[in-house]
């Protein structure tokens, strides 16, 4: 690839908001660096089981937009990659970054070997610490690229020589060093996106206390064929199948002591995944707990028609606390109905919170000079910088697509004015 020193737009962040940026201005016809920080494309969509509107498998458009990459040579990746430092002006930025070790070189063949001769063991963050992968991973079935992963901080040195006597390919170089490098690009596209809310924060909700609360990010993962338990949603306590489920909205967001905004796409996800529960378990009962419902535009079609499910029940009111069985690990929610204005009392046997988003921006400020909201959402970016998706506010992947498609335009813009 020709990388021409002011026809390269350098796109951070790696899910649907940066891989579209990315896409977009490269069919154009002008260079694309693409850095991510973990080993693998897609962000926060390839978590979920799926998506709405059309409530399709991620991989539907993951993977289109991967084929794109793929065919078109003025992209390049770096995953594990981050930004250290960003100078210059539009048209003329030059950006320091350092590129992680993987350790595992570009001869990997995703053959599995090292990871059936590993014996050491790590949390799974992909399934948020709900099941393990060994010290040698691949990051998730459909990753991007479709190379493994070790993961040193799990591995002593002698693991280490097991996986690379087991790698016929020669792909394995535990002595792999951090790589420093600079690049001059012409216009920043910040594609940063979100994280989860801390749940464990909601002291009365028992997220951490209790196994049976979970979030909904990790319904996502129970859900999904690929995930923990291959797509069965069953109790963290016992692997038990469930019957009642409650959704608790709001949690942490539209709180003064949380977060002050709404998530914006919460509600929808709640309702989406009372439909993964009826998929699954036909009479099971579903109970959203909400303060108002929110579910903007064509969206509003998903709730009237979850409405309209006897086994899907709606009660107006907030969640007070959450109490366990410690016997059963059965829940109870208390809520105030404000339908009666009673206090109520209702059993589950699993409670799934309605997190927040967070702008990953919150807890990694981006090197140079942008201006965030009290949230961390960035709001301003001096000119030939863009900030789009879920590092803008908090969004659906449709809009997150349809803003970062206009700054790619923006970008070129940048690329062109000098
Ligand atoms: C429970 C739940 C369910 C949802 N379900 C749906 C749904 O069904 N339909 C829908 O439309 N939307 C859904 N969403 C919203 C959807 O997840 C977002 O719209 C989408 O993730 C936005 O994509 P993004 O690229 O902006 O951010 P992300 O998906 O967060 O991607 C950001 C990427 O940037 C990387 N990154 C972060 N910081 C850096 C850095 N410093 N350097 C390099 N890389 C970095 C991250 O690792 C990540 O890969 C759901 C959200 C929640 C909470
Ligand atoms: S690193 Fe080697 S053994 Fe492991 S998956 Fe890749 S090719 Fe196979
Ligand atoms: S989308 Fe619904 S659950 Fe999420 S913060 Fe807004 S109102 Fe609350």
């Amino acid at each position: 690839m020709v990388v021409e020193k002011t026809k390269t737009v350098l796109v951070i962040g790696g899910g649907m908001s940066g891989i579209t940026a990315a896409v977009e201005t490269a069919e154009v016809g002008y260079n694309v660096i693409l850095i991510e920080k973990e080993a693998t494309l897609g962000g926060r969509v390839s978590q979920l089981n799926k998506y709405f509107p059309k409530l399709c498998p991620p991989n539907c458009g993951l993977e289109i937009n991967f084929r794109r990459i793929k065919s078109n040579p003025r992209i390049r990746i770096y995953t594990l990659t981050e930004v250290e430092k960003v100078s210059g002006s539009e048209g003329d930025f030059d950006v320091a970054i350092k590129v992680n070790p993987r350790y595992v070189n570009e001869n990997c063949t995703a053959c599995k070997a090292c990871e059936e001769a590993c014996t050491t063991e790590r949390p799974n963050d992909f399934n948020f610490g709900m099941d393990k992968t060994k010290a040698a991973y691949l990051p998730q079935d459909f990753a991007f690229p479709m190379r493994y992963v070790i993961d040193r901080d799990y591995c002593s040195e002698e693991d280490c020589g097991k996986c690379i006597e087991a790698c016929k390919y020669g792909a394995i170089d535990i002595h792999m060093k951090p790589q420093a490098i600079s690049l001059k690009v012409g216009a920043i596209i910040w594609a940063t996106g979100w994280n989860p809310y801390d749940a464990a924060r909601l002291d009365a909700l028992g997220f951490g206390k209790y196994k049976n609360v979970i979030t909904n990010m990790m319904m996502e993962r129970l859900a999904a064929p690929n995930g923990p338990t291959n797509g069965k949603i069953l109790r963290p306590s016992d692997g038990k199948e469930v019957s009642n489920v409650a959704f608790v909205q709001c949690a942490g967001s539209r709180d003064e002591n949380h977060l002050a905004y709404c998530s914006y796409v919460c509600c929808l996800a709640s309702i989406k995944q009372s439909s993964y529960v009826r998929e699954q378990y036909p009479d099971a009962i579903s109970t959203i707990y909400y303060i108002d419902i929110r579910t903007p535009g064509r969206y509003e079609r998903l709730y009237l028609k979850a409405k309209q499910d006897e086994k899907i029940r709606f009660i107006k009111g907030k969640v007070a606390d959450i109490e366990e069985d410690a016997a059963t690990g059965d829940l109870t929610v208390a809520a105030e109905d404000v339908a009666t204005g009673k206090k109520i009392y209702e059993e589950a046997d699993l409670v799934v919170l309605a997190a927040g988003m967070v702008p990953s921006t919150q807890q990694w400020k981006i090197p140079t000079d942008v201006s965030y909201d009290t949230d961390g959402f960035i709001v301003f970016t001096p000119r030939g910088m863009h900030a789009v998706g879920c590092a803008a506010k908090p969004a659906d992947v449709y809009s997150s697509v349809q803003g970062s498609t206009a700054s790619s335009l923006k970008a070129i813009q940048s690329l062109v004015r000098r």
